[in-house]
């Protein structure tokens, strides 16, 4: 079991190819449309339409026009204007520990300079052991949460099972941190999983359920446009099997994150794609009563460390702050109901840049995170740990009230 739908459930690979904007399509049809400055009246036009009909031509050629505005005080005040009509001034924040217990990959990503082959210098690969002294030291610092994911490393097996590994570190670390939140393992490690070990997706998520899962990153997304991720990350899973993956994950019962990895090479159409395809998997989720996605996450593309021949196309090193404010801004107002919780990356913004994205849409700070590699070896400027006074003090200094969350935005108790 390689590649295809056969690791799928039947009906997930079917209503995966339902959730898919057609970007090539519509795009080509709607770019020489004049856009015209966004005002009330087009948005609750893509309001109505996202409701009727999310998928349809009316309502992609209506997000493509927002994703199309430049930024500017319009766009900022529309954004801040619906974020605190639909969650209010709070800002959240959760206390976290972030393990990427290794860099061993098998794939080659045009962005990425965390992967590493085994024998190369700045591989690693931590041991079950010392996860387990990280995590005690989390839950002992006052954590709820471990965020694992790492490269897709074939060697990680038990007893030449890769799900029995997967599951073993789960099991470890519930025992080392008994009662953290285990958000783990992005829709394309767990697709690796099923597919090194020749089993059905669903066994994956049922025995890692077991072994304690309890939610899942939505990383790995990228940008849902297969054009875009056939030049960015071929061997990557697509868009299509991503949202197959994530439609399995919330029937088993799992919610995830979603994420939206931007400023490379993605047009405005790419990304009004993503987000719509974003919302009509949510739609899914409420359809079907099960979870879906808790939050959306920016996730500004970092091209310091990054492979040169991505990193000359983009020609720039670090994220351009403007139009990632601007991005922060259209997701709010293109996601409106459907997600309500927006995160800016501290790793990739600064925390200067996240506290300053609070005013355009978003209401959460993430996580303290502790430790962070994948970013950072990316040649990020925003640092692998903030204390959660550093997190409160941040929210405060633009006049909001602040609290600690849980993983899935409930009270910390
Ligand atoms: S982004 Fe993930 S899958 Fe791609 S090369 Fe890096 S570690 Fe591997």
């Amino acid at each position: 079991m390689t590649s295809g739908s056969e690791a799928f459930e039947p009906w997930a690979w079917q209503a995966s190819a339902a959730v898919l904007a057609p970007v090539e399509a519509i795009a080509a049809e709607q770019a020489s449309l004049l856009v015209e400055p966004w005002d009330l009246e087009q948005q609750e036009q893509l309001r109505d339409g996202l409701r009727s009909s999310a998928l349809s031509p009316q309502t992609f050629q209506r997000a493509h026009a927002l994703l199309q505005q430049q930024g500017g005080q319009r766009l900022q005040q529309q954004a801040d204007a619906l974020r605190r009509a639909l969650v209010g001034e709070t800002v959240s924040y959760v206390r976290n520990r972030n393990l990427n217990f290794t860099n061993h990959c098998v794939q080659h990503c045009s962005f990425c300079a965390f992967r590493r082959d085994p024998d190369q210098p700045g591989a690693y690969w931590h041991r079950i052991e010392e996860l387990q002294h990280r995590a005690s030291e989390a839950a002992n610092s006052g954590a709820s949460e471990l965020c694992l994911q790492g490269g897709l490393n074939s060697a990680a097996r038990l007893n030449g099972s890769m799900l029995a590994y997967y599951a073993a570190l789960l099991r470890a670390l519930r025992d080392a941190a008994p009662g953290l939140h285990l958000h783990a393992f992005s829709p394309q490690e767990l697709l690796f999983i099923a597919r090194e070990d020749g089993i059905p997706l669903q066994t994956v998520l049922e025995s890692l359920c077991s072994a304690g899962l309890d939610s899942v990153p939505g990383t790995a997304a990228e940008v849902l446009s297969e054009p875009v991720r056939q030049q960015l990350c071929p061997e990557k899973l697509t868009a299509r099997e991503w949202c197959a993956v994530v439609l399995q994950v919330h029937r088993c019962g799992l919610p995830s994150t979603s994420t939206l990895m931007a400023g490379h090479i993605e047009a405005p159409a790419d990304r009004a794609a993503h987000l719509l395809t974003l919302v009509a998997l949510q739609q899914q989720a409420r359809q079907h009563q099960v979870p879906g996605f808790s939050e959306f996450v920016l996730l500004p593309f970092i091209g310091a460390n990054a492979p040169a021949a991505l990193r000359r196309r983009v020609g720039r090193d670090q994220p351009d702050r403007a139009a990632m404010l601007a991005l922060t801004a259209q997701s709010r107002l293109l996601l409106g109901e459907w997600i309500v919780n927006h995160q800016p990356s501290w790793v990739k913004l600064t925390l200067e840049g996240a506290t300053e994205a609070l005013g355009w849409g978003c209401n959460d700070l993430g996580g303290t995170l502790m430790e962070e590699s994948i970013t950072s070896m990316a040649g990020a400027e925003g640092g692998t740990s903030q204390s959660a006074s550093a997190l409160e003090a941040a929210a405060r200094s633009v006049g909001r009230p602040v609290r600690e969350r849980t993983t899935l935005y409930g009270e910390r108790r």
